[in-house]
């Protein structure tokens, strides 16, 4: 049976990730250290005799595993909300981090796939975003923990590439959301649905001008896995996301209308260095992966409402 490791696997898309795998017939290592992830997350998993849960910290600890076919680098917080209190857990996980797991590939000759974010792109002068876009990111400001150390994180993927023929590719994850998505997250999709069904005030950042494009959870899976496991994607760069794109205001006001909600809106400052427009062009990914999101913003929604319902 091949094995798999997932970091970041307690997460919301590694926990997605990992459910998916167990399906395919992977043995499944899932290592988080829960800064941002939770159990509840891999619950259904736990109990199944080809998983195994690892409280391990990136940064600090060797990775003691004896045997692993492919690495899927997820783990690292991800709501900007937590780019000001974990900005040097964030830094080092992704750079520190992803050192640490692309020597264990090396020396178990694993696959290795990295999840990067639209966040290298900063706030994008071209629109849509083409994998070829270098960006602009500023190096010293609230957002550099994470967008920097993506990047790095990119660059030490093609050094060890280089240097030691490791079989790797990179995923720029958009914009992505469901179930399992922290309550409390910060991020703008949690927030609006846990606002609107509390009846609180929808809190718009800005004046909500600014857009976004949103990939539900399920297509997101399906995009990670087929980047691991397609022919021709050794050595590439795949944006994967929803080029459905919306602004903050038509969000807030859909989610009130879905949710049947009485909520107002409200306005405050734009974050700064807040990316105005961001939609990534997956041509590539539809190419290379024959792969391209099938759920739509409105079903996607519905069953994310459900679950914050749920909980
Ligand atoms: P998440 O916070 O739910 O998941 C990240 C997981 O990594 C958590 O379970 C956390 O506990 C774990 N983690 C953090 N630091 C760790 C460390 N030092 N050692 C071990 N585990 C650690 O976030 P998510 O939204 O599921 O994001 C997963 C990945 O996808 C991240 O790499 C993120 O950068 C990337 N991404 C997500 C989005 C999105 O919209 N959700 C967008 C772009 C990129
Ligand atoms: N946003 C908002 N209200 C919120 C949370 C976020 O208007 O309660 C805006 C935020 O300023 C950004 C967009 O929604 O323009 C997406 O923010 P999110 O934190 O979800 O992710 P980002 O794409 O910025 O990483």
């Amino acid at each position: 049976m091949e094995k798999v490791l997932v970091t970041g696997g307690a997460g919301f898309i590694g926990s997605h990730l990992c459910d998916l795998l167990i399906a395919k017939g992977f043995f499944v290592y899932c290592l988080d250290n829960l800064l941002t992830g939770k159990r509840g997350n891999i619950k259904s998993l736990e109990s199944n005799p080809n998983f195994k849960f690892m409280n391990v910290d990136l940064i600090k600890n060797r990775i003691d595993i004896p045997e692993v076919n492919y690495i899927f680098h997820l783990a690292s917080p991800a709501s900007p909300a937590d780019f000001k209190n974990l900005s040097e857990e964030i830094a080092l996980v992704n750079s520190l981090g992803t050192l640490n797991l692309l020597k264990l590939a090396v020396d178990k000759k694993a696959k290795f796939l990295m999840a990067s974010t639209s966040e290298v792109y900063g706030d994008p002068e071209e629109h849509p975003q083409k994998e070829s876009y270098r960006g602009n990111v500023n190096s010293f400001g609230p957002r550099s923990c994470y967008d920097e150390s993506k990047r790095f994180a990119e660059t030490l993927v093609y050094i060890y590439r280089k240097k030691f023929n490791l079989d790797a590719r990179l995923i720029r994850i958009f914009n992505t959301y469901g179930p399992r998505m922290r309550k409390n997250d910060g991020r703008v999709v949690s927030n609006f649905i846990n606002q609107a069904i509390l009846e609180r005030p929808l809190t718009v950042y800005g004046n909500g001008e600014q857009t976004r494009s949103f990939c539900f959870v399920s297509d997101m899976v399906t995009g990670i896995f087929k980047a691991m496991f397609s022919k021709g994607t050794e050595g590439e760069i795949f944006n994967l996301g929803n080029p459905e794109e919306y602004k903050m205001i038509d969000l807030a006001n859909k989610i009130k209308k879905m949710t049947e909600s009485n909520s107002k809106i409200t306005y405050s400052d734009l974050p700064e260095d807040d990316p105005s427009r961001r939609c990534p062009d997956i041509l590539k990914a539809k190419e290379i992966l024959n792969w391209e999101p099938k759920v739509k913003m409105d079903e996607g929604l519905q069953k994310t409402i459900e679950y914050y319902r749920s909980i």
